[in-house]
């Protein structure tokens, strides 16, 4: 069984995350946080806003609209340009990105191109389309699931399939077509090369703010322009329905970060003592269209962004990016076990936006590759000089000792010095560093991570695919007496503390147990669990251990007479014998960022 196979099932079993609408048949794409997992999502959120906001004197939160209206949207350039290329597989008439999609790929001394059909009915209908429609004339064979089509040679943006000369020509007498255009892409499921071309699609949601049915419009609308031949063309009634559902047309946002560039300027007014370099932070939901759903919640039409636009001086933003890019990836190692799972990737040059100068995707190696978690960038002024054109406002910044401080540098750096006069009167648009984190996907990556399987012994067995000799892991994964331990980082542990009675039906020990749920709860503020389930304490202990909760505190008979009760760490298996009143001292340093004596190095 996979890693993410055996975490979907753990998330489902342990209430972690659901198929949203199940029992209605559920909705693709859409899940449901049951308790574990809100408990986790609103953990990881709540370390992003502490390091971002908590932590820092030059960041405010802000908390803005998602319902969006188009003006906002057009001016950053959503409307036209933030679309996907979509491409149509013409067999299995699935839809993917080609950016996403994998290359071509060849067996045989690259002299067979395999094609793999669901199951061996589909592979059928398959080889009479390639036979009638795509490949007329190829020399095809099927084996199985698997359609083979013999390859000729490979050219820059073409296959060359080789003729089946034993039938002639086409079965049907036409002419053979043996040269399939190819653009560096297949379709990922079938490795079929026989696609439509790609097409731009727009990926985000409209809707309209209009007790109307907008359905209502179009069809009137389009009625009406039925009735003129100047209207009555395509191109002419599109038209005209855009015109009439403009005045109620907004979008679902498809990112947070418009929100905070619209509002710099009133979150500057509001709190004078924010001087550049200062930054605003907004978590909150996004909603995208996307033409292939992956991964569970790795890409899902509705999620969750942790955005921080930091807004700087133009002579400060490569100096800011690049702080801002340690400060990121010091996060995310703190959090995760795994350094070498997680890395910055650059963008090249074709990737970048046209007014970006700089970007990386910090990514995280997931079951099937790399996957990217965060995005950083350096947006320059873009953004504030976007919405400062649409609109007419002046969204600029000036300050006396920012200019000093650029007057410090000039020298410093020996460039020509800008004169005091000048620098008095200069105002600037300021520019922009982003960080921009997916909550979901943050979530499913510190989970994957922190996810081991061990056996009896306490071995770490390796899922498929992690391991070179990995051939008989599949049943080991899912052997008896092999267990899994969730080894998340005591701060995003749903649970904190399970607390059970040696005993599950004795009241006395019951009543210990829950006074010290009560303490814990008041002191701490956290999630406790009082595990009463009438299995072994064993048992209880490995069940916390699959859902990540650091500590377990059992109460025996003992306990009754002295207030002595046993504390086991999850990650050591060490059980120690302490004081009702040290367990809440315990559990208080271990949920520090940086425990007393702990190991773990101070890194952000
Ligand atoms: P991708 O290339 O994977 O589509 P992107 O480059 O479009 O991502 P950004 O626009 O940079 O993503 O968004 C910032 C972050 O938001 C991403 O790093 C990711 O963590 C998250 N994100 C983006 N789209 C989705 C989605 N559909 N589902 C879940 N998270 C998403």
């Amino acid at each position: 069984m996979s890693a993410m196979r055996h975490l979907l099932d753990l998330c489902k079993r342990r209430g972690f995350l659901f198929q949203s609408a199940e029992i209605h048949g559920g909705l693709r794409g859409a899940y449901d946080y049951g308790p574990l997992g809100v408990e986790l999502k609103r953990n990881v959120s709540q370390e992003w806003w502490n390091s971002m906001v908590y932590q820092r004197s030059d960041v405010v939160g802000i908390d803005t609209a998602i319902i969006t209206p188009p003006a906002v949207l057009k001016t950053s350039g959503h409307v036209d340009q933030f679309t996907d290329e979509m491409v149509d597989s013409r067999l299995s008439k699935e839809r993917f990105r080609p950016d996403k999609a994998p290359a071509l790929k060849l067996v045989d001394q690259d002299k067979v191109l395999p094609i793999s059909a669901p199951d061996k009915v589909t592979a059928k209908v398959w080889e009479q389309d390639i036979r009638t429609q795509f490949a007329k004339g190829a020399l095809i064979t099927r084996k199985g699931k698997e359609i083979l089509l013999q390859v000729e040679r490979m050219e820059k943006d073409k296959i060359v399939l080789k003729k089946d000369t034993a039938a002639g020509t086409t079965t049907s007498g036409e002419p053979t077509d043996l040269h399939i255009p190819y653009h560096g892409y297949v379709d990922p499921n079938s490795n079929s090369p026989f696609l439509t071309e790609s097409r731009p699609f727009n990926l985000m949601f409209k809707t309209y703010l209009d007790p109307i049915d907008p359905i209502d419009k179009v069809i009137t609308t389009t009625l009406d322009a039925q009735k003129s031949p100047s209207t009555s063309d395509l191109a002419s009634t599109r038209q005209l329905v855009d015109k009439t559902l403009l005045p109620s047309l907004t979008y679902l946002r498809p990112e947070t970060a418009q929100g905070v560039f619209i509002n710099y300027a009133t979150v500057q007014r509001s709190h004078p003592h924010l001087k550049i370099p200062f930054g605003i932070a907004q978590i909150g939901k996004s909603f995208r269209n996307e033409i292939r759903l992956e991964h569970a919640i790795f890409r899902t039409p509705e999620f969750e962004q942790m955005e921080l636009e930091f807004f700087v001086a133009p002579w400060q933003a490569e100096e800011q990016f690049v702080a801002w890019r340690k400060f990121r990836m010091d996060w995310w190692r703190y959090y995760g076990r795994n350094h070498d799972r997680i890395r910055e990737r650059p963008h090249a040059q074709d990737e970048l936006a046209h007014y970006s100068s700089g970007c990386v995707d910090v990514e995280y190696l997931f079951p099937w590759g790399w996957g990217e978690v965060e995005g950083i960038a350096n947006r320059g002024d873009f953004d504030l000089s976007k919405h400062s054109e649409a609109t007419g406002i002046k969204l600029q910044y000036t300050d006396a000792i920012l200019m000093q401080e650029r007057q410090v540098r000039e020298k410093a750096t020996g460039v020509k010095e800008t004169s005091v006069e000048v620098l008095a009167k200069e105002r600037f648009t300021p520019h922009v560093v982003e960080s921009s984190c997916g909550l979901n996907r943050a979530m499913l990556a510190l989970m994957l991570d922190a996810m081991e399987v061990v056996d009896e012994q306490g071995k770490v067995i390796p899922f498929p695919g992690e391991s070179d000799n990995n051939s008989s892991n599949d049943n080991a994964i899912v052997s008896k007496g092999v267990r899994t331990i969730m080894r998340l980082h005591p701060r995003l542990a749903p649970v904190k503390v399970g607390i059970m009675p040696l005993i599950s039906n004795n009241k006395d020990l019951v009543e210990l147990c829950t006074g010290i749920s009560q303490s814990l709860r008041q002191e701490l503020q956290v999630n406790v669990s009082l595990e009463t389930q009438s299995t072994t304490i064993g048992k209880r202990y490995y069940r916390m251990d699959e859902i990540g909760t650091p500590w377990c505190v059992t109460v025996d008979y003992e306990s009754l007479q002295d207030r002595m009760v046993t504390i086991r760490e999850r990650d050591t298996g060490e059980q120690r014998r302490v004081s009702t009143e040290e367990v809440v001292e315990i559990v208080r340093d271990g949920l520090r960022l940086h425990p007393r004596g702990s190991k773990q190095k101070t890194i952000y």
